[in-house]
């Protein structure tokens, strides 16, 4: 199969949908990659890197999108690249159409066969194509949330740790998920003092097994909630409810009765937030403050590290996308349900239930 790399269109987008190492491990299954020029320039792949290890240049994405059999990104694809998709092409891609018409109505005329990472299921559960970045927003949640706590941001001039003597910081972690394990995993590395709530007991129990007393687990109730946020110095969100927005956990008023420079990181943001007074927020201009509180509410997080997200996303995807090469897509469909899942548009039709539900596509 000739797979195509094109390269990222949306603004400041640095990632690729494949590193050279994982070209190189497809071509060794062979078949063959097609990679527009400088796909990879801005996490520091030049295209010499990918001529090393078997790649052919493309000039421009034209030719990527004309001659590959399967195209492997990071973002949707933009209304440009939309009209280059073709009949019973695959695209390989994270989609994110369930509030998008444009798109899904540009997927659905083009007749391809497009599969979804953030759908793709995971045989021991979970959304594996999802979690790395999950992963990368966790722990970036707190390298961010530590330098908004810094004086010169608006924060209460306190280091995480503390110092001999003085005491850490107190981190609340909301949602012991994959981004709140991540927070909880680098906030402990940094001496501060932590505490995650989450609902699901399960969830604490896992955690409570990992990091024993570095970290307390407390069961999310409005009363818990309320205690600890109001006595924080830096508050995580990471709360999931799976296909919904986020729930609105911590009210205007507990921030309002937040200490003055105490910091909200709304990783939740993308689902909409689960601070009532978030609202997003861009890399270029990451943070407000509102009620003396410092709020960050990027929605992308892990467009800051686009070369450790590109790893994180290449390792998870890697092996999806030699099955498909391998296989075909009728039969790497029809073998595997968790990427089966992963099927949002094929051919002219809308194949994911939520999809079809929310913008009124027969299913
Ligand atoms: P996850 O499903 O692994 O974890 C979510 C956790 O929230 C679960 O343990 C769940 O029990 C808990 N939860 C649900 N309701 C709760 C409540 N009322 N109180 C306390 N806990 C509750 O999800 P995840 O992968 O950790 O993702 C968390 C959020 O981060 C998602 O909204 C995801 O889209 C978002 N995210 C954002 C970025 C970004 O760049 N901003 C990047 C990656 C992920």
């Amino acid at each position: 199969m000739l797979i195509g790399v094109p390269k990222e269109i949306k603004n400041h987008e640095y990632r690729v949908g494949m590193v050279p190492a994982s070209v190189r491990e497809v071509i060794a299954h062979g078949h063959q990659v097609i990679v527009e020029t400088n796909a990879g320039i801005g996490i520091g792949f030049t295209d010499e890197d990918y001529q090393a290890v078997g790649a052919t240049i493309a000039p421009s994405a034209e030719e990527v999108f004309a001659q590959a059999d399967m195209i492997v990104k990071v973002k949707e694809p933009l209304a440009d690249e939309r009209k280059r998709l073709r009949e019973g092409q695959i695209l390989f891609t994270y989609l994110h159409l369930a509030p998008d018409m444009p798109q899904t109505e540009d997927l659905v005329k083009s007749g391809a066969v497009c599969i979804a990472y953030e759908t793709v299921t995971g045989a021991a559960g979970g959304l594996p194509l999802l979690a790395p970045m999950s992963e990368v927003a966790g722990r970036m949640s707190i390298q961010a949330g530590a330098e908004c706590l810094e004086k010169s941001n608006g924060g209460r001039g306190m280091l995480l740790g503390g110092v001999p003597g003085v005491q850490p910081a107190k981190v609340v972690v909301i949602g012991g998920g994959v981004v709140g394990t991540n927070a909880i995993k680098m906030a402990v590395g940094m001496g501060a003092r932590v505490i995650v709530l989450d609902r699901n007991v399960n969830a604490l129990r896992r955690i409570d097994a990992e990091f024993g007393s570095q970290v307390e687990t407390v069961y999310s109730s409005h009363d818990s909630l309320e205690k600890h946020v109001i006595s924080a110095d830096l508050v995580i969100g990471g709360v999931l409810i799976p296909g919904a927005a986020a729930p609105k956990l911590v009210t205007e008023d507990m921030v309002k009765r937040m200490q003055p420079g105490a910091v909200l990181v709304d990783v939740a943001i993308d689902q909409g937030g689960c601070f009532e007074t978030s609202k997003a927020t861009t890399h270029a201009d990451p943070t407000y403050i509102l009620h003396d509180v410092v709020h960050y509410c990027v929605a992308n997080m892990p467009g800051a590290v686009p070369r450790t997200s590109t790893f994180a996303l290449n390792n998870a995807t890697l092996p999806f996308i030699i099955n498909i090469a391998n296989k075909g897509y009728k039969k790497a469909l029809a073998n595997d349900p968790h990427l089966l899942n992963g099927l949002n548009v094929y051919r002219g039709k809308v194949t994911e239930r939520s999809v079809a539900e929310n913008l009124g596509f027969d299913y």
